[in-house]
């Protein structure tokens, strides 16, 4: 850190930080501008910028602070990565968000050549091309993307540290469909699912944010919730749109208060294994919902199936809606 915040700040103010990145905002007042949060989707502006105090504060999801706390906030950045980002001497090329973005265009790049993988994605029930574009689903095929993104001058530390590689300088991902997790605008995490032998699940160090595109569907009153991003990508392709996933059936913090910003029934349809630990799962965390007035509902899959399984065997939208009717409180 070469300058102290306080000069970052002077350098560059909160309201003309939010107008490079596209915000707009009307005059309201003496030195105050109103506009959409960027921070929370809304359909009436709530988000407020003092220009007098150099800080904002939305009425719609109670977040304020300086320039700082914005970036932290819709960045999902930590204090110090915040500060990194307003430094003049950092260039694009050590933005540790920036190499995220990137690294996905690449992964996107190379799904189309790869047969292997669009294979895997039909295999998994999942065709629909805008759907898979709009997910951004894209492959890692392992061993170019090091290359890829040293020639564009990011360098092998950043690399590291970001996770894209891992500690020997192999690509961390390996012949895996690659999910970038999106927070607002930004990525915070990759999921990846391998289409080889290796372990199935992995993601890059670090949080896996809230549930998955979670600013649709918000404001639904009723919300599906699946375990894995197959079950949320099929639910969607056969019309279902108040879908969210919570990648595990383990909810960190941000995902709960997610699900209990406002009163809503959630149909949570998690695996239905021979060992029950999908629904046994779903018991705990229907039990933890409606201790906060969240009403739960479970629906019952065939045995042996999750929401991508049942799909891929020929289940279809009315079959599954009738499940979701039938669901058990
Ligand atoms: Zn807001």
């Amino acid at each position: 850190m070469s300058e102290d915040v306080e000069t970052l700040k002077r350098r560059l103010p909160l309201l003309e930080y939010l107008r490079q990145h596209h915000w707009t905002g009307h005059p309201a007042g003496r030195s105050e501008f109103v506009g959409f949060c960027p921070l929370h989707e809304e359909t009436r502006p709530s988000f407020y910028v003092n220009t007098r105090k150099d800080v904002f504060y939305c009425h719609g999801c109670g977040q304020g602070g300086d320039l700082i706390r914005f970036i932290q906030l819709s960045r999902r950045l930590s204090f110090r990565q915040s500060l990194a980002c307003l430094d003049p001497q950092t260039t694009p090329e050590a933005d540790p968000v920036a190499v995220i973005e990137q690294a996905t265009a690449f992964y996107r790049q190379q799904l189309d050549q790869h047969p292997e993988a669009m294979f895997y994605l039909n295999q998994r029930g999942l065709h629909d091309r805008a759907l898979i574009r709009e997910l951004e689903i894209g492959y890692a095929p392992g061993g170019s993307l090091r290359r890829h993104l040293t020639e564009q001058g990011y360098s092998f530390d950043l690399l590291r540290q970001s996770g894209l590689l891992n500690v020997n300088g192999s690509d961390a991902f390996y012949q895996r469909i690659v999910f970038p997790l999106r927070q607002g605008e930004h990525i915070v995490n990759l999921y990846g699912r391998s289409i080889g032998a290796a372990f199935a699940h992995r993601f890059m160090p670090g949080t896996k944010g809230g549930l998955y595109a979670w600013e649709k569907i918000r404001h639904c009153s009723e919300v599906i919730l699946v375990e894995g991003l197959f079950d949320y990508a099929v639910l969607r392709q056969v019309g279902f749109h108040n879908v969210t996933c919570s990648l595990g059936t383990h909810l960190n913090t941000d995902q709960l208060r997610q699900l209990c910003e406002s009163s809503r029934t959630v149909y949570l349809a998690f695996d239905v294994d021979a060992n029950r630990s999908g629904q046994r799962a779903a018991e705990q965390l229907a039990h933890r919902l409606g201790a906060q007035g969240i009403a739960v509902r479970r629906v019952l899959l065939p045995h042996g199936h999750d929401p991508n399984s049942f799909f891929v065997q020929g289940g279809d939208a009315r079959q599954f809606q009738s499940f979701v009717e039938a669901a058990l409180p």
